[in-house]
């Protein structure tokens, strides 16, 4: 019997960690609009996935957030972007790696993805797809701001502002589950690095049979355990999301002792979400909710 569908919803995140006091109303504001324009296009009859990359390139247009425009900066000073999308229907994923100049790095991704190759591209070999499909590269003018290159010139290591990374989770109209994560990773990260953002089944895992997680925090912890994934399987096993977000976060926090945050959506739209650092921003909106629920 086919299960009962419970969207639309999605949610979305801005980071965990711990925010400026004067990035927080700004974050706040750039997480209610991802939400709502995300939203919109489920209430539309747009996917998951639409929905998902969406949410994700208003919060990379959006300088206060870690991912695109306003990313950190490597131990070079240059920008390398993480990104991933993966589609719950059909468990079809595209991920990029250490890509520079790519304005919206989750339309890149989505663009690996549709392509139906490689899961993964990285580096030279991304920007070469990205000319092939029509995604022009954009100056590194255009994605460092001012902020993350006095951040990196005085290479603060106090964790002052250390969250930004995004990501999304959505359920559509037809009962179908996506999830996309993008981030500039980690402060003075050393070149060539990619984290858990790019990596399916750690940063970002979708399926239909399961739910819909993204993570954010120390990426080496995530990928060693394979976080999202970890996640969803807590979740098949009965857990209520919020309890399978929390189980996922405790175990890591145990075993690894790592700063990380995940936003989890299952198949019947009930949310999870959890962190173990200061802060993590969410939003989460409904159906024909007027207004998105906000959780710091
Ligand atoms: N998870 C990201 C990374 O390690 C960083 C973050 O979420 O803050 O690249």
């Amino acid at each position: 019997m086919a299960a009962r569908s419970f969207g639309p919803v999605i949610v979305v995140h801005g980071g965990a960690g711990k925010v400026a006091p004067d990035l927080v109303e700004v974050r706040r504001a750039g997480i209610r609009a991802a939400v709502t324009n995300g939203l919109q296009l489920l209430t539309a009859g747009g996917s998951a996935v639409e929905a998902v990359e969406q949410a994700v390139k208003t919060l990379e247009d959006d300088p206060a957030f870690n991912a695109g425009r306003g990313a950190c900066l490597n131990r070079d000073g240059e920008i390398e972007l993480d990104a991933s999308i993966m589609d719950g229907r059909n468990l079809a994923a595209g991920a990029i790696g250490a890509v520079k100049r790519i304005a919206n790095p989750v339309m890149l991704a989505r663009a690996v993805m549709e392509a139906g190759g490689p899961v993964l591209l990285v580096g030279e070999g991304a920007g070469q797809f990205a000319a092939a499909v029509g995604i022009a590269e954009c100056g590194v003018d255009v994605l460092i701001t001012k902020r993350q290159r006095a951040r990196w010139a005085t290479m603060r290591e106090d964790n002052a502002e250390s969250v930004g990374t995004v990501g999304a989770v959505a359920l559509d109209r037809t009962g179908h589950l996506a999830a996309a994560t993008s981030t500039g990773g980690l402060l003075l990260k050393a070149p060539g690095r990619v984290g858990d953002s790019a990596l399916i089944g750690c940063g970002t895992y979708a399926d239909d049979q399961r739910g819909a997680a993204s993570c954010t925090g120390d990426g080496e912890a995530i990928i060693k355990l394979a976080l999202a994934k970890t996640a969803l399987e807590f979740l098949q096993n009965g857990e209520d999301p919020m309890a399978a977000a929390r189980r996922a976060v405790g175990e890591l926090t145990a075993r690894i002792g790592a700063e990380v945050g995940i936003i989890l959506l299952d198949r019947y739209g009930r949310i999870g979400m959890a962190r173990n650092t200061a802060q993590m921003a969410c939003a989460c909106i409904r159906n024909d909710n007027a207004d998105p629920e906000l959780f710091d």
